[in-house]
């Protein structure tokens, strides 16, 4: 009898699970709107100019491959939380930001929820429903009881606002509320900074401990628009916590590159949280990796790499836009002219509205693999696969 006798078979990973099963199909035809994953119109993962530029410049200066200090590089640092808060932020000059690199944001919110278990391990921790996957199993491996809050309403295909805010108002204090900072995953809706300045007035008043993630500041709107949310959040005076992630906005997927930043009420503080953050950090696995952080850290306090990325970004933003648009015009082309939401989304993905049947007789009959919940990449299309994937959609729909 061994003692590994005791590990049961674990269920296959949903959204990886797919990409194997799409992997396995034999179909030429086969398009794949599982992952998140930004593809260029070639399909194909892009690596963006900037970024190419960087690490050819890094290559050429052939440094020694040191260890990172725990909290991580100071100049990728320095650069995210320029982009982050503004580079002349008050609350950075004030010392009142804890932050350090992460390994992509999944790192990051494990670090947090990390952190805040040892702070608080009774405390729930509330996600929207629905959320990224990996939330929930996220935050209960870190110990949590979670929940959910209101946030899709189906019929009205957007936000249940009124559902949203009352959650809030009937949470614990010292509830942790984690929150998609923008392009919300899986469903592309948006709060408005109008329902923003109410949802962060809630949180405030109830003394919940807000978790913003922001895993794709830049494909909404833009950058700073992305980002706005952030200033709300500091401006309350509130203590959050902010996961960022840069897998997405530089095509730095395996990377695993992001950063974690808590935001206090004092430099004591921050310096305190940053000390017990570094000690999770060195405990799991010491320091991270160089090449992702130093990859960002160039491209953004390089003035002309910096424009170039930005330029770039603004571009995957534009075309996921156009994508959205084409695929709503060759649906109602097909006479489905109920689904022109897709087109006012945000974000890498569409929460379409087709059923789990409907879901499942796409990948059986036509090869197009999206997630059980509806859920489907927009930014995996390309004007290739376009017409097969609208018309795959009308023949289940129909
Ligand atoms: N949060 C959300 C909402 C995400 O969609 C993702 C990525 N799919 C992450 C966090 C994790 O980002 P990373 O891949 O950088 O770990």
């Amino acid at each position: 009898m061994s003692l590994f006798d005791r590990a049961e078979l674990a269920p296959a990973d949903p959204i990886l699970g797919l990409t194997e099963a799409f992997n396995a199909d034999a179909r030429p035809e086969k398009v794949n709107l599982g992952v998140g994953v930004y593809l260029g119109e070639d399909g194909k993962l892009p690596l963006m100019a900037s970024v190419r530029e960087a690490e050819e410049r890094l290559v050429a200066q052939r440094k020694p491959k040191s260890y990172l200090g725990i909290d991580g590089m100071p100049a990728f640092r320095e650069a995210v939380r320029g982009l982050i808060f503004g580079t002349e932020a008050q609350v950075l000059a004030d010392a009142r930001v804890a932050t350090v690199q992460s390994l992509g944001g999944t790192g990051a919110l494990k670090v947090g929820a990390d952190l805040l278990h040892q702070l608080d391990p009774e405390a729930t921790v509330l996600i929207s429903d629905p959320s990224w996957e990996n939330h929930r199993a996220l935050f209960t491996r870190a110990g949590f009881k979670v929940e959910a809050y209101r946030y899709y309403d189906p019929e009205a295909k957007g936000i249940d606002f009124d559902g949203l805010l009352e959650d809030l108002r009937a949470a614990e204090p010292g509830t942790i509320v984690v929150l998609h900072a923008c392009c919300h995953n899986p469903t592309g809706y948006d709060l408005s900074l109008e329902q923003w300045d109410q949802i962060v007035a809630v949180l405030d008043e109830r003394g919940l401990v807000p978790f913003l993630d922001m895993a794709y500041q830049g494909f909404g709107f833009g950058i700073a628009e992305d980002g706005a949310v952030v200033a709300k959040f500091v401006a309350s005076g509130q203590d959050f916590l902010l996961s960022t992630s840069y897998s997405k906005s530089f095509s730095l997927y395996g990377e695993r590159i992001g950063s974690l930043s808590v935001v206090l009420g004092s430099a004591d503080s921050a310096k305190r949280v940053l000390s017990q953050l570094k000690i999770t950090i060195r405990t799991n696995y010491s320091n991270p990796p160089t090449l992702g952080a130093a990859l960002v850290a160039t491209v953004l306090t390089d003035p002309d790499l910096r424009a170039s990325w930005e330029t770039e970004l603004g571009g995957m933003r534009s075309r996921i836009k156009e994508l959205r648009q084409v695929l709503v015009d060759g649906l109602a082309a097909r006479g489905i002219q109920d689904m022109g939401f897709i087109a006012g989304q945000l974000g890498m993905f569409s929460y379409s509205g087709l059923t789990k049947d409907q879901m499942v007789a796409l990948r059986t009959e036509h090869a197009v693999y999206g997630l059980d919940s509806g859920r489907m990449c927009v930014a995996a299309l390309n004007t290739g696969n376009l017409d097969r994937v609208a018309g795959a959609i009308a023949s289940v729909r129909s």
